[in-house]
């Protein structure tokens, strides 16, 4: 736990030391511009993560008031997407996995957006993301739950358990009425997780909200989803968003920074297996399933990838994340404006790879972040 919000706060500071190279000096830019200045906002409580919010403003009020309508708006899609919580007078993932089954239960426009977005790109993704995962993915978190709380050994998932929850994971057992905006469970144990895609859907709706409002140069960043608007206001022309080194990221103190991608108008999201994880047997058991095994998936470190929409990117991470190498290339490959990083494990452990596109963004592979 400690070790993860190490992590969280490290992508953030390599943020904030990034955006501020040119904080406050005024170079060749437009007058109204060249009077913006740098403030931000930081706050722990949704998602169960950081959020960092960075924006150019006017002035203070300005500012103040348009993160602070991007907070509220984080708060709201916490409570829809949050699968451990009841809220009063709203449905979530929670009152959905406790009463779906029984009756269909109708939802707030954000959250069938959001089922209706993961569900259209889950059959593009190979049999990796799948929402209705929950109950295998509960298992797992049952036991790192209790590695948490410092229970004694036999942490692991019961493989017979894990193969009877498996059992109860078709995603065509989740039935979306169109008409009614209503979701049923046609399976009693089925159960919705949707944790590979909730924080990269709600990020992309605060960017869409921050985008039309009178502070368009901001960058958020929620727990890794990354997603910048238009590019900072003074100072340097674009955002730059530190990767973590997934290895350095598992020792504090060590220098945890991998590359650094110049960004505007772009999502950036990484999933990887150095936080969320318990220890067994000498065994990292991490966060990230693959279906295929009911293990954690083994055969990257990161994925990081780099696309528009913050949806979409936090949906392939997890999915490029869960395919070997080659698999996942091709997948991306395939996909008009996405960009991806590896570090890869397994036979190929610890190397490095991106996709051609990739290299304009990359610091490492030389790209730059000119003076406004
Ligand atoms: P991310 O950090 O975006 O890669 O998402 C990881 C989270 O997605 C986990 O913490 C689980 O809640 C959930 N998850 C893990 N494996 C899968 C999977 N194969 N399909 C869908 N969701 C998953
Ligand atoms: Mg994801």
């Amino acid at each position: 736990m400690k070790k993860r919000m190490l992590a969280l706060l490290f992508a953030v500071s390599v943020l904030t030391a990034t955006g501020q190279v040119g904080g406050g000096i005024a170079g060749p830019a437009p007058r109204a511009r060249a009077e913006m200045a740098r403030h931000s906002l930081v706050f722990f409580d949704t998602f169960d993560t950081v959020v960092t919010i960075i924006g150019y403003a006017e002035d203070k009020a300005t500012f103040d008031r348009v993160a602070g309508e991007a907070r509220a708006a984080f708060e709201r899609y916490h409570q829809l997407y949050d699968a451990y919580h009841v809220y009063e007078g709203i449905q979530n993932i929670c009152t959905l996995n406790r009463d779906a089954a029984q009756t269909p239960v109708p939802v707030d426009e954000e959250l069938w957006d959001l089922l209706v977005f993961a569900m259209e790109w889950q059959p593009r993704l190979e049999g990796t993301v799948n929402i209705a995962l929950g109950s295998v993915t509960g298992l797992w978190q049952a036991s790192r739950k209790a590695a948490d709380a410092g229970e004694p050994a036999s942490l692991l998932p019961d493989t017979d358990a894990l193969r009877e929850a498996a059992a109860h994971t078709h995603v065509n057992d989740v039935v979306l009425d169109e008409e009614r905006r209503t979701v049923f469970f046609r399976d009693p144990s089925l159960k919705l997780d949707v944790g590979a895609v909730a924080k990269g859907f709600a990020t992309e709706l605060v960017c869409r909200q921050m985008l039309a409002s009178d502070m368009p140069s901001f960058m958020i960043n929620a727990g890794g989803n990354v997603r910048a608007g238009h590019g900072p206001a003074a100072g340097r022309s674009l955002w730059g968003v530190g990767l973590q080194d997934p290895e350095a990221a598992l020792s504090a103190g060590a220098d945890q920074s991998m590359d650094v991608l110049y960004v505007e108008g772009l999502s950036v999201v990484t999933s990887g297996d150095y936080h969320r994880f318990f220890v067994e047997g000498g065994v990292r058991y991490h966060h990230i399933i693959d279906p295929a095994t009911l293990l954690p998936a083994w055969q990257n470190h990161s994925v990081t990838i780099l696309c528009e929409d913050g949806g979409l990117a936090d949906i392939l991470s997890t999915a490029v994340f869960i395919l070997p190498y080659e698999r996942g290339r091709a997948l991306v490959d395939s996909l008009d404006g996405v960009e991806a990083l590896w570090v890869r494990a397994g036979e190929a452990e610890g190397e490095a790879r991106m996709t051609e596109g990739m290299r304009a963004y990359s610091k490492n592979a030389g790209a730059v972040n000119p003076e406004r």
